[in-house]
C-alpha cells in the first residue's frame, strides 16, 4: 500500500471536479525535512519549534537556533514553511526551565501567554528566525491566540527585534508575513478584527476542539466522547473558513483531522483548501481528493448543517458516502 501511495508522490492533488487542493506537512524537526521530498506535500504548513528546544539538553542559544532555523529553510527550498512560535508550557515542558504547578495546564500559562509574559525567550527565537531567513520569505505564526491584543502585543515585539537588527546591519528576512493560530473559541468572535490583521491563519483543530468541547484532549475517558464531524464543530470550522474566503485570508488546517481521509473529505467540502498533516497521511489523503466529486459531496453534506435540518449521524452518513463513492 505505501508503494502504492509513493506513486501518487508526483500526482497533483486535484478532485476530481477540478478542485486543487494543497496539502502540506507537519514537521517539527531536522529529520522530518526529508519527508517533504519523499511525500511530494507542497510545503510545511506547520513547523512545530519546541520540538527542537524539546529534544536539547538546555535552552539553545540564538546562535544555536539560528542555525538550525537556517538548515530547515535550506530542506524546504522553495517551498512556503510556516514557523510555529514556541508552544510550550501546559504538558509541553522544557526540563532545563522552570515550570509552574498549575491544577489545568491546558488553560494555564502556555505558548504565546508565557512568550509575552516572559518576552526573553520569545524574541531571541524570533531574533534568531528573522537571520535564519534573511534574503527569503518568513511565515511566523502564533500558537494559543486568545484574543486580538496578544496577536498585536507579539507583533510590536517582532517589530522591535526587527529594528534592533536593522540598527546592528544585520541581514534579515525579506519579507515577512504573519499568522496566527486559530485553537481558541474566544477567536470565533473576533474574527473580523483578526482577519483584518494577519497573513494567513491555520486552525489548530485539536486544541479548537478540546476547548470548545471542554473535554481533555489526552484524557481517553472523555477524549472520545464527543466527535468533531458533528454539527456544532462543523459549523465553527465553516465560519472560520467562509469569512477567511471573504476578506481574502489564506486559512489552512493543520490539527488531526487533515491527517485521516474521511475527517480530511469533510474539511474540503466545508471550503479549506490548503491542510496539513502528518507525513504518513499525505499518501492516503492524496487518494480520497483525486477520486472526490466534491460539487457532489457538497450537495449532500452541506444542507445537513443547516439548523433543523437533519439530527442523524454525520460520521455514519459520510462513511456510508464514501463508500458508495
Ligand atoms: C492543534 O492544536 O490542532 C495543533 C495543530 O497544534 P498542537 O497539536 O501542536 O497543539
Ligand atoms: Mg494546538
Amino acid at each position: 500500500r505505501q508503494a502504492g501511495y509513493r506513486r501518487l508522490r508526483n500526482k497533483p492533488s486535484v478532485t476530481k471536479d477540478g478542485t486543487a487542493i494543497a496539502l502540506h506537512l507537519n514537521a517539527g524537526l531536522l529529520v522530518d525535512m526529508p519527508q517533504l521530498e519523499e511525500s511530494g506535500a507542497a510545503g510545511v504548513g506547520l513547523f512545530r519549534t519546541e520540538l527542537l528546544f524539546m529534544v536539547a539538553a538546555r535552552l539553545p542559544r540564538v546562535s544555536e537556533q539560528e542555525e538550525l532555523y537556517r538548515q530547515v529553510l535550506e530542506a524546504v527550498g522553495d517551498r512556503p514553511i510556516n514557523f510555529r512560535s514556541l508552544d510550550i508550557g501546559g504538558d509541553k515542558l522544557l526540563p532545563y526551565l522552570r515550570s509552574v504547578e498549575e491544577e489545568n495546564p491546558a488553560l494555564g500559562w502556555r505558548a504565546i501567554r508565557l512568550g509575552l509574559d516572559r518576552p526573553a525567550l520569545l524574541r531571541t527565537q524570533i531574533r534568531a528566525l528573522l537571520k535564519a531567513a534573511a534574503g527569503r520569505e518568513l511565515r511566523l505564526m502564533f500558537p494559543m491566540v486568545t484574543m486580538v491584543k496578544e496577536y498585536r502585543a507579539a507583533r510590536a515585539l517582532v517589530d522591535r527585534e526587527i529594528r534592533h537588527l536593522r540598527r546592528h546591519g544585520h541581514p534579515i528576512a525579506e519579507t515577512l508575513r504573519y499568522g496566527v493560530m486559530i485553537e481558541v473559541p474566544s477567536l470565533l468572535f473576533e474574527l473580523d478584527e483578526l482577519l483584518e490583521e494577519v497573513d494567513f491563519v491555520s486552525v489548530g483543530s485539536n486544541d479548537l476542539f478540546q476547548f470548545m468541547t471542554a473535554t481533555d484532549r489526552g484524557n481517553t475517558r472523555v477524549s472520545s466522547r464527543y466527535d468533531p464531524v458533528s454539527v456544532p464543530f462543523l459549523r465553527a470550522l465553516r465560519l472560520i473558513v467562509e469569512k477567511a474566503e471573504a476578506l481574502h485570508v489564506p486559512v489552512s488546517l493543520c490539527g488531526e483531522m487533515a491527517g485521516q481521509p474521511l475527517t480530511a473529505m469533510v474539511l474540503i467540502a466545508l471550503g479549506f483548501r490548503t491542510i496539513s498533516m502528518p507525513p504518513a497521511s499525505i499518501g492516503p489523503v492524496k487518494e480520497m481528493v483525486r477520486s472526490l466529486d466534491l460539487g457532489r459531496l457538497r450537495a449532500r453534506l452541506l444542507p445537513r448543517l443547516e439548523p433543523g435540518c437533519w439530527s442523524g449521524d454525520l460520521r455514519a452518513f459520510l462513511k456510508a458516502y464514501a463508500e458508495e463513492n
